[in-house]
């Protein structure tokens, strides 16, 4: 790393809120890592891996801060007894080499003594943690166990947008509407799938042709163009692809209501979130409208019955219902309401306990 390289990745971490941060690497395999914890206020840092050949350290390291705080903030509102961490690796995602990387990432991970737990995130998969787990037991997502996550965070995608609907339309009923879905990935396939059961249109796009392809002959979808699926004419936007799609460019282009979907990060910057809430539009903050995936995780990591974490799912949409109604009451966007309910939570410094089913919002 040159001098100006490490200047920079100083300047970020002085900024930055966060516990620990910490930069690893195995020169036998090539491996380079930073696992950055958030908090633990709540309980261990718990959030995922991702792998991505990142253009330098600071771009690792800047990523690597936000989606560990964003944990934070996601496991606060959904009532888990888990802090905000996540690791990111730093190279080539289709290396044949998993098991001598992964395995320097359990390590690395074991170094942490059970304050920071993973899981799979963007470039990892479940047979890759199996390589963490000979290294360190504070790993879940291993195949078998609390499986794929991504059918039950496109569940609760679905039941935020149920409630969006509630609160914008006075109705949950989603036929007749049109849902504008960028992205038919693991989560998009099957947000497709309960959008095109409730009798809405559906329209999508995909970079990938043969994504795009499945969507549309299994529910019908109207496939546009990547460009053109923002400005598509539509009652809904959900973003289920990269973050940061909210922004000044697309904004303007943006035809739909409510704005609802499975992707980390939407707002580019929070005062795209300011901007959308100026124009009438409702923004589900990401982090409460996606928190299925990690609420199935603790069928894994706390042994919950599958029946419990469905019940806790399905509550999303009473968590966002709620959040809507307080946001609307007060007078502030939702995802600055579901902000300052988080940080409540997180200052308090209190481990909230066993965990109940159903609304997690408090009063
Ligand atoms: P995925 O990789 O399976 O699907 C993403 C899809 O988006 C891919 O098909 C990809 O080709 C497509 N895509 C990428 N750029 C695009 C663009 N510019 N326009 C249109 N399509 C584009 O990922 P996923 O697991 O479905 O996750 C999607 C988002 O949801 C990510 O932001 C992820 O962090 C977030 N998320 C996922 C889960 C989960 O359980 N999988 C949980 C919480 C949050």
């Amino acid at each position: 790393m040159n001098t100006n390289s490490v200047k920079n990745i100083c300047e970020i971490y002085a900024t930055a809120e966060h516990e620990r941060v910490v930069l690893w690497s195995d020169p036998t395999c090539n491996y380079r890592g930073i696992i950055a914890i958030h908090s633990t206020a709540l309980g261990p840092a718990l959030g995922g891996t991702r792998f991505w050949n990142y253009a330098n350290d600071e771009e690792a390291s800047r990523d690597a801060l936000r989606l560990s705080k964003g944990m934070s903030y996601k496991n606060a509102l959904a009532g888990l007894p888990f802090g905000g961490g996540k690791s990111v690796i730093i190279g080539d995602n289709r290396t044949t080499d998993r098991e001598r990387i992964f395995r320097a990432h359990g390590r690395f991970i074991e170094s942490f003594g059970g304050r920071y737990i993973t899981a799979e995130d963007i470039g990892t998969t479940p047979s890759d943690m199996e390589y963490v787990a000979l290294e360190t037991r504070h790993v879940g997502g291993l195949p078998g166990r609390s499986g794929d996550p991504s059918p039950v965070t496109a569940h609760g995608v679905f039941r935020a947008l149920q409630a969006c609907a509630q609160h914008r339309w006075g109705t949950a009923d989603l036929s007749r509407r049109v849902v504008a879905l960028q992205g038919c990935g693991s989560t998009g396939y099957h947000l497709a799938r309960e959008i095109h059961e409730a009798g809405a249109a559906l329209v999508v796009a995909d970079v990938d042709p043969e994504r795009v392809r499945h969507v549309v002959s299994e529910f019908g979808a109207q496939a546009v163009s990547p460009r053109d699926i923002l400005s598509a004419q539509a009652d809904v936007f959900s973003p289920c692809a990269m973050g940061g799609v909210i922004n000044d460019e697309t904004i303007p282009a943006l035809k739909a209501e409510i704005i609802v979907g499975s992707a980390n990060n939407q707002l580019l910057e929070p005062r795209h979130g300011d901007l959308l809430n100026d124009l009438g539009k409702l923004y589900a903050p990401d982090y409460v409208a996606n928190a299925g995936g990690v609420i199935n995780g603790c069928r894994e990591l706390l042994s919950w019955a599958a029946a419990d974490a469905a019940v806790k799912v399905n509550a999303i949409y009473d968590t966002m219902l709620e959040l809507l109604d307080k946001s609307k009451a007060e007078g502030m966007p939702p995802f600055r309401k579901a902000d300052q309910l988080a940080e409540q939570r997180l200052s308090a410094e209190s481990f909230m306990g066993p965990i109940s089913t159903g609304s997690t919002m408090t009063p």
